[in-house]
């Protein structure tokens, strides 16, 4: 289970994070949705602690990281338990596909070479990139940089993957592809958090989606009551634009 509890976060005078509590049950997938601005993306990386809380708790599974007690093994407990797949991917662009997935398998779940290749090739083909495994990234469309950056995720086992935006830096015609990976091993229990403006996913996909607006939950609710019957106004307006 994820708990996030008080979250706050300021850049300069801006308060972008205003309190935010939020439980997400394991195997659970939430969307957060919101206007551009809210404080989504913001939330996303604080949960990695890319960005530092000012105030705040964040429990994932057995342990909890108080934002104002935190030191590096703190932190670094909680990236052992989340792993984020960003919205430009973030690929080392001097290591092929597969190195980029093995990276994380050495480094952070400490496997021998070829354990590690074994699992990365693994991991790949899950994806759909069984044949591209010695491609730089250079070589690769953004939908296949994507689902090498979901297949990195995938390597270091975490409690929950965090998704940034995950396909709005793609061309519409590769959209689907990375939407489909996701769906895909969203039905295999991983937990998720995911960040999208892709409405008709969000629906389909979510267990629960939380909308967000101004640095604050506006209103959260199982898929069908958030799309079908919501209830504040700010999330009314908001739907009505998108859908
Ligand atoms: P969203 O993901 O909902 O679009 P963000 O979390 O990206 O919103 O941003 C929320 C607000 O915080 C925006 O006003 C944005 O300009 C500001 N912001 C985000 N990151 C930074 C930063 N590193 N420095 C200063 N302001 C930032």
């Amino acid at each position: 289970m994820i708990k996030l509890s008080g979250i706050h976060k300021s850049f300069g005078r801006q308060e972008v994070l205003k309190g935010i509590d939020l439980t997400v049950n394991k195997g659970e997938v939430v969307a957060i949705l919101g206007p551009s601005g809210s404080g989504k993306t913001t939330l996303l990386r604080c949960i990695n602690y890319l960005e530092k809380p000012a105030d705040g708790r964040i429990q994932i599974g057995d342990f909890t990281l108080d934002a104002r007690h935190a030191g590096k093994k703190d932190v670094y407990a909680l990236r052992q338990r989340s792993a984020m797949v960003f919205q430009q991917y973030n690929l080392f662009s001097h290591k092929t596909a597969l190195e980029n997935v093995i990276e994380g398998l050495i480094v952070v779940k400490k496997l021998g070479k070829e354990e590690a290749r074994k699992r990365g090739v693994e991991l790949l083909e899950k994806v759909g990139l069984g044949g591209k495994l010695d491609a730089y990234p250079s070589q690769l469309s953004g939908g296949q940089q994507q689902r090498v950056g979901i297949a990195r995720a995938l390597a270091l086992e975490p409690e929950v993957i965090l998704f940034d935006e995950p396909t709005s830096a793609l061309d519409p015609e590769l959209v689907g592809e990375v939407l489909a990976v996701i769906r895909r091993i969203a039905k295999e229990g991983i937990t998720m958090i995911i960040v999208t403006h892709e409405m008709g996913f969000a629906q389909d996909v979510a267990n629960h989606v939380v909308f967000m607006d101004g640095g604050v939950i506006v209103e959260e609710g199982p898929p069908a009551e958030l799309f079908g019957n919501p209830k504040e106004e700010r999330t009314k307006q908001f739907l009505k634009r998108y859908t």
